[in-house]
């Protein structure tokens, strides 16, 4: 994921649109040995370590959203933020707020990238220098990105930068910057997003399959079209095509689009213990709770855990620049509720089951027994949704047999919201939930 040396592996799209580092090496060349600046390696530091050493003087100690000084509700109140970022539009605002301050010189963050075929990614990481290329990174992107490039930049050019990243990203920048003084000196800032899981680049091959359109014929993407009309988490996929004219679909018409079915998940998220970033000096996640779930305008959830940063957006709430009101750690819980049961109880599950190779080392200890049968059902199936829709979804790409994936899709979505929301005639046979 992240690059620690100029002669490392290179990071490639594999068969099933996901990253992997084209030769395995067990210790890199004149850098950190992998073990100690990946993730999920069960040598490396985990986030409660990194945090505790990183924030050391934080207010509060939580559990699930670890250590921070305060935490927020709410959304930008100026210029164009809000209705050009995903939720709140709180993660670009503290970008541009970083640059305008001198506090850093570059941010990276993702970005679209020109769209292409075959292996050409439609969004990666960039250096934006300037507040127009930060605004023009604004949105979420659940897509596969690799951040080498932008760390090699960052080492070839001196200056301070900020990373955005999702929390697996922002802990491998932390390891690195543990092992690496030059990125010790040059990242003083990590801007950290809420995650549920990561998927893969063929979610919206799908999503074009589904509105009648091949990948090759998208020249952008949103994953999600705001509309302060509707509810926020009614999302809408809106592709925009070479020839100029545009489709969109609500996820829920979309056979692979209910979030929690997890489809495309990359396997390494069945091993994830932090859902908000719990390495980063500020994290950035949509409010999913009531009244702020159904404003289409949409609202961040925000937790402050550097100081530095603290300051910043207290001043910029007193001057009505951000209208953010603060909640505790029980709230910011609840806006994150499945992802929660899915990263501990959920996760405490699967590490119980039979494995080979490499054991993860996780905070949350294995355990098979206290669930409900049907709870286990919705884990187990979970994980098969995730990890066969890669092997059905290539299969029908290389065959040029779209329906095959789709078909299978509908059947398994058919399956997860039987038993999960007790939906249809399958929910029917499971009884209320
Ligand atoms: C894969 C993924 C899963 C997520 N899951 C959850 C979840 O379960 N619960 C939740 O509350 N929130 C989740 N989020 C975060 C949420 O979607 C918003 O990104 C967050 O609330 C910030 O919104 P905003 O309006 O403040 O950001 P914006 O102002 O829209 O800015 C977003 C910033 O993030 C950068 N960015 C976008 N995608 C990526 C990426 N993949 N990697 C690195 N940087 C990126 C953009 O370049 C931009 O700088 C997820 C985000 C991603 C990318």
């Amino acid at each position: 994921m992240a690059g620690v040396d100029a002669d490392r592996p290179r990071m490639r799209l594999d068969r099933y649109g996901q990253f992997k580092p084209d030769a395995t090496l067990p210790h890199l060349p004149n850098g950190p040995g992998i073990a100690h600046v990946c993730p999920f390696s069960p040598h490396s530091r985990n986030e409660d370590e990194i945090a505790a050493a990183r924030f050391s003087s934080a207010r509060y100690v939580d559990p699930l959203i670890g250590r921070f000084h305060a935490a927020y509700v709410g959304h930008v109140a100026e210029g164009s933020f809000r209705a050009d970022g995903s939720s709140g539009g709180m993660a670009s605002w503290t970008a541009v707020e970083l640059l305008k301050e001198r506090l850093v010189d570059g941010i990276a963050h993702v970005v679209p990238q020109t769209a292409g075929g075959e292996g050409k990614p439609l969004f990666g990481y960039r250096i934006s220098r300037s507040v127009e290329d930060v605004c023009y990174g604004a949105k979420s992107r659940y897509y596969p990105v690799e951040m080498s490039g932008a760390l090699d930049e960052m080492r070839r050019r001196p200056g301070r930068y900020a990373v955005v990243g999702i929390p697996c990203f922002v802990k491998a920048v932390q390891l690195l910057r543990l092992e690496d003084p030059v990125l010790r000196d040059r990242i003083p800032f990590t801007l950290g997003l809420f995650c549920g899981h990561m998927k893969s680049a063929r979610f919206v091959e799908s999503f074009a399959w589904q509105m009648g359109e091949s990948i090759e014929s998208i020249a952008a993407v949103d994953y999600r079209l705001k509309d302060p009309r509707r509810p926020a988490n009614w999302y809408t996929a809106h592709l925009r095509l070479k020839d100029g004219s545009t489709r969109s679909r609500d996820w829920w018409h979309l056979a692979d689009g209910d979030w929690g079915a997890g489809f495309f998940q990359n396997s390494a998220c069945n091993f994830c213990d932090d859902l908000t970033g719990e390495t980063a000096d500020i994290s950035f996640g949509d409010a999913w709770v009531e009244p702020y779930s159904s404003d289409g305008h949409g609202t961040n959830v925000v937790v402050v855990r550097s100081p530095e940063l603290h300051r910043l957006i207290d001043r910029a709430v007193e001057k009505g620049r951000l209208n953010l009101e603060e909640v505790d750690s029980a709230f910011v819980v609840r806006t994150q509720a499945a992802g929660f049961r899915q990263r501990r109880e959920g996760l405490a599950f699967r590490l119980s089951w039979p494995r080979l190779g490499v054991r993860p080392a996780k905070r949350v200890p294995p355990s098979f027994t206290g669930l409900p049968a049907r709870r286990m059902l919705i884990y187990w199936l979970r994980s098969a949704i995730s990890a066969q829709s890669h092997r059905v979804f290539w299969c029908a790409r290389t065959l040029r047999m779209p329906q095959l994936y789709i078909r299978w899709a509908s059947t398994m979505l058919a399956l997860y919201q039987g038993i999960t929301y007790s939906r249809g005639w399958i929910g029917r046979l499971f009884g209320p939930r």
